[in-house]
């Protein structure tokens, strides 16, 4: 009996639908699409480069092929990190900060994923809490949980650019809360935050004692009206954990490069064990391969800015086509306009459909009828609302919006 409970796990683990994972759901719709009908268009994962549009520099293809040729990263990297991959997200960190890091700040990890099960991991204590935002990325949620981390949201705030409701973080945290997890530029709301509001960020959290997780998995996505900001700007502020990876900005997220930073300039991370807990931490990680942390510092010297320009002049285009042509379909209402990142989120009005009885059931019935695929709100934590990638081909897009106007047409009231 007491072996099938530890099978089981714990009832937080798969019950609520805040951790029904991104993929679960995708793969549920792609089941549900009438195969014979239109071609199929993925407007819910975030993996661009199944559009040609979204390739990786040759720079970076280079730099990996070197790497493997030259036969000297066959074997294993010590558990943190190749030292010169270390020092080269140091140094390409510290280009937008006010201080510099050393390799020492920086933990190589599989992708930005495993640098949030890391980051999670460590800070865990029994009893204590985490603020995660509504809506979030849902890997949180799901990590957090097999963690034992109790969760508490605070709301991103849709009318006022997604900012957080700093009101809310003050009055969940209490003496058991360790973090706050900040994603920015946003997944999935496609938000970009002002210098302004990430200082009144920091200055929240070090009034209430508590780390602030970074996550910058689009560092330097954003096309909109205000730049990128790293939290970091603010880590003489309070004690910020920045997590990013090659995944979104070079466009490899099946390279599975990431990293974990302290991005603090004292010894906040270094006092209370926390360093020797991460590298403890790392011990039990497999990491990314040799060869690919290997050619880090090839791939950032040599990756060229019209490649990053190129890219955001191509998700500024297909982000404003996605915004103008939702804007204009009524069962829609598009709150703000995508600043940055590859995804935003539209409120979907089902009152005005017929037999729609929520963003479930419009996702479905919209893979069925219209082979589209895209995410429900409530995958990440706001029911009634969908999450939209506009990382697509210009073209497929288009085809994708037209179709997801005519059944809102079909279905209208
Ligand atoms: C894609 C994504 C990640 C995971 O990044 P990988 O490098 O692919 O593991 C983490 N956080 C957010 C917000 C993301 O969108």
């Amino acid at each position: 009996m007491k072996e099938q409970q530890c099978l089981h796990g714990g009832e937080e683990a798969d019950e609520s639908p805040q951790n029904i994972t991104i993929k679960g759901i995708l793969g549920l719709l792609m089941e549900s699409v009438d195969s014979d009908d239109k071609q199929v268009i993925s407007l819910g994962i975030g993996d661009p480069t199944v559009y040609s549009c979204f390739r990786a520099t040759v720079a970076a293809q280079e730099a990996v092929v070197d790497a493997l040729r030259c036969a000297k990263f066959n074997g294993y990297s010590p558990t943190v990190g190749l030292p010169q991959t270390r020092k080269a997200i140091a140094d390409y960190l510290s280009n937008d900060l006010p201080y510099e890091l050393s390799a020492d700040d920086v933990y190589i990890t599989a992708g930005c994923t495993q640098a949030i099960e890391v980051a999670l991991s460590v800070l865990a204590r029994p009893g204590c809490n985490i603020l995660l935002p509504k809506p979030c990325f849902p890997i949180y949620g799901l990590c957090a949980a097999f963690r034992n981390i109790e969760v508490r949201y605070f709301d991103l705030l849709s009318d006022d650019g997604w900012e957080v409701d700093l009101h809310a973080v003050e009055e969940l945290t209490d003496h058991n809360t360790t973090a706050m997890v900040i994603i920015n530029p946003g997944n999935p709301c496609g938000n970009v935050y002002t210098y302004q509001h990430l200082e009144e960020i920091a200055e929240t959290a070090k009034r209430l004692g508590i780390i602030l997780i970074a996550d910058e998995v689009y560092g330097h996505l954003a096309f909109g009206d205000n730049p990128f900001v790293p939290m970091g700007t603010f880590g003489t502020v309070a004690p910020v954990l920045t997590l990013g990876s090659l995944s979104k900005r070079w466009l490899v997220p099946g390279w599975r490069l990431g990293w974990l930073a302290t991005t603090t300039p004292d010894d906040t991370f270094k006092h209370a064990k926390f360093v020797e807990r991460l590298k403890k931490y790392s011990d039990i990680c497999g990491g990314p391969a040799t060869f690919i942390q290997a050619a880090v510092p090839g791939i950032i010297e040599g990756t060229r800015d019209v490649f990053f320009e190129k890219n955001i002049r191509l998700l500024q285009q297909t982000s404003d086509l996605c915004y103008r042509k939702m804007k204009a379909i009524s069962c829609f209402s598009c709150p703000s306009k995508p600043q940055g990142s590859m995804a935003f989120m539209v409120k979907l009005n089902s009152y005005l459909l017929k037999s729609i009885s929520d963003d479930l059931d419009f996702c479905f019935k919209l893979a069925r009828e219209e082979s589209v695929i895209i995410l429900p709100g409530v995958a990440v934590g706001l029911k009634n609302w969908l999450r939209i990638t506009f990382a697509a081909e210009p073209s497929s897009l288009e085809e994708a919006l037209e179709r997801m106007k005519s059944f809102c047409e079909r279905h209208a009231r």
